[in-house]
């Protein structure tokens, strides 16, 4: 640092800078990578808590760049929202996603996430309804994914939308639960096909944190009476899986069943007896 008193000033300036060039050189190349067929869609496995058979996947958006190589999602997902860019390549993952299901047996779903600007977007049923009718899979091998935030954005907007995707017999999970901001008021109003417990909180429950276990059971609880189904977020082992089975939630998903894979290897997976 040039000046020794001003910490402050010489720190933080040029780390700013840099943070945002790094990003308008990351807008810039993500501008360019849907024509340049530089983004995959890898599927990582939900099975079923008591048979662990596969019940669906779920699609999640992988970017190889030329200029800056695998971008991690938790990097890039937030700067295609906060360009929109995130509403072309949403339309580009959900196209694809319906595509590579219809390779899958009948009974296997897929999920796919929507970011809030995406659902927002006065064309987005029109865009499920036309990726749905263009690669021929059925509406209820379809879910998607939405966080508490888009409730909190434009509620009765978002609810519009949902009812109409709805309707034409697809999914809706409610991703992350517990770890927005949002009240449960929605939860009154809407008929999610799922509720998808954070990864914290399966965490948590597995060292027998009381607070994570009592908020898992009145999770299940609520779901099981709404009819709603449950998936636990991110096991990674058998005492996670055994404590998620414990506490009654239906579906599994993470490392200990599966990582997220490239379309050939997901497809690969229904020559096999079990999964692991
Ligand atoms: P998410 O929807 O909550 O997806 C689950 C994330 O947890 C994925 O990270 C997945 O790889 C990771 N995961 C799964 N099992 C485990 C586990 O056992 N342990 C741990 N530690 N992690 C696990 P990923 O693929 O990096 O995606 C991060 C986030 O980026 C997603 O979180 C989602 O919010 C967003 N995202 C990914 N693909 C898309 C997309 O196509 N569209 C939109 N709008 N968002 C996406
Ligand atoms: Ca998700
Ligand atoms: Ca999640
Ligand atoms: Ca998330």
């Amino acid at each position: 640092a040039k000046d020794e008193g001003g910490g402050q000033h010489c720190t933080y300036e040029p780390s700013l800078h840099a943070h945002a060039e790094e990003r308008r050189q990351l807008e810039f190349s993500m501008r360019r990578a849907l024509e340049r067929g530089e983004f995959a869609l890898h599927y990582q496995p939900v099975v079923d808590a008591a048979s662990e058979q596969v019940v669906s996947f779920e699609a999640l958006l992988r970017w190889n760049s030329a200029e800056h190589g695998f971008v991690s999602p938790a990097k890039f997902i937030p700067l295609a929202e906060d360009t929109r860019l995130i509403v072309p390549i949403g339309e580009w993952v959900l196209r694809t996603a319906c595509i590579e299901a219809c390779n899958w047996p009948s009974h296997v779903k897929v999920a796919v996430n929507v970011s809030g600007e995406q659902l927002l977007d006065p064309y987005f049923a029109e865009v499920v309804v036309s990726a749905l009718a263009q690669s021929g899979l059925a509406p209820h091998r379809l879910e998607i994914e939405v966080t508490e935030s888009v409730f909190v954005r434009d509620g009765t907007a978002a609810q519009s939308t949902l009812e109409r995707i709805m309707s034409l017999g697809c999914g809706v999970a409610l991703d992350d639960f517990g770890t927005g901001y949002s009240s449960l008021g929605y939860l009154r109003k809407m008929r999610f096909s799922t509720i998808k417990v954070d990864r914290s909180f399966v965490q948590g429950a597995a060292v027998n944190n009381a607070e994570s276990l009592a908020i898992v059971r009145a999770v299940v609880a609520m779901a099981d009476s709404l009819e709603m189904s449950t998936t636990a977020e991110g096991v990674e082992t058998e005492k996670e899986l055994e404590t998620i089975r414990r506490l009654g939630c239906k579906k599994v998903q993470g490392f200990f069943f599966g990582r997220p894979m490239a379309a050939k290897d997901a497809l690969a997976l229904f020559n096999q007896v079990a999964i692991r």
